[in-house]
């Protein structure tokens, strides 16, 4: 199986949730630029270089996207160098992004590790899914929007009361699909498109049939889409 992971989908579409499935099925590291951004804020003896872009980036007045390339690609280094693989969740937003973590797999001797998947999901699902998910403010745990889950109140990891988020109203997640929807995605679904590496798998059933049908592109590499 291919040793770099990289898992795309709009938002909702539980790529999330999924990175960290395979992570463990596969004991792969899981990258998450969110994760190492969080890590570096609370990490009190960081390059103080690294917390100012940080705290700029923080107060919007820049996106330091050498400063992720960095934290990713030492990250990345750490699991690959020990012979690992891993799954990149969220990490990618732009094809300019795209074209550089590629120049590392490349410089890494890893070009023909890479396994880019779809977790295909529409702007109309991503928005009722959004809407309607729960969080549990205690542990984390997202519980995604299904009729079923709808009476649920309580975390089934820890049983603490779930909420729905609060930067989950209509407004933000309006702004979001638009930022990265799937029409924000399409450039970087092309490229890797393009290189002969992306896999499809439709993201609108429950999360375990998903996550069987990444596993099954995973291990067999079947589900090939090229004509999008
Ligand atoms: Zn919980």
């Amino acid at each position: 199986m291919k040793k770099i992971i990289i898992l795309m989908g709009v938002p909702g579409s539980g790529k999330g949730t999924q990175a960290k499935k395979i992570a463990k099925k596969y004991n792969y590291g899981h990258i998450s630029t969110g994760d190492l951004l969080r890590a570096l804020d609370n990490n009190q003896s960081a390059d103080p270089e690294d917390k100012k872009k940080l705290a700029e980036m923080k107060a919007g007045r820049l996106v330091a996207d050498d400063l992720i390339y960095k934290l990713a690609f030492r990250e990345m280094d750490g699991y690959l160098d020990a012979g690992r693989g891993v799954v990149l969740d969220g990490a990618i937003r732009n094809v300019e992004q795209a074209k550089k973590y590629q120049e590392y797999f490349v410089g890494k001797k890893l070009k023909d590790e890479v396994l880019a998947i779809e977790v295909a999901l529409s702007d109309g699902s991503s928005y009722n899914r959004l809407t309607k998910r729960k969080v549990c403010p205690v542990c984390g745990f997202i519980l995604p929007y299904s009729p079923e889950n709808e009476l649920k109140m309580d975390c089934p990891e820890c049983n603490a009361k779930l909420i729905v988020r609060a930067d989950d109203n209509p407004e933000t997640i309006k702004k979001r699909i638009i930022e990265q929807g799937n029409q924000a995605i399409k450039p970087i679904l092309d490229y890797y498109a393009g290189l002969g590496l992306l896999f499809k798998v439709d993201g609108e059933p429950a999360i375990k049939e998903v996550e069987r049908e990444i596993e099954r592109v995973i291990d067999n590499q079947e589900l090939v889409i090229s004509d999008e």
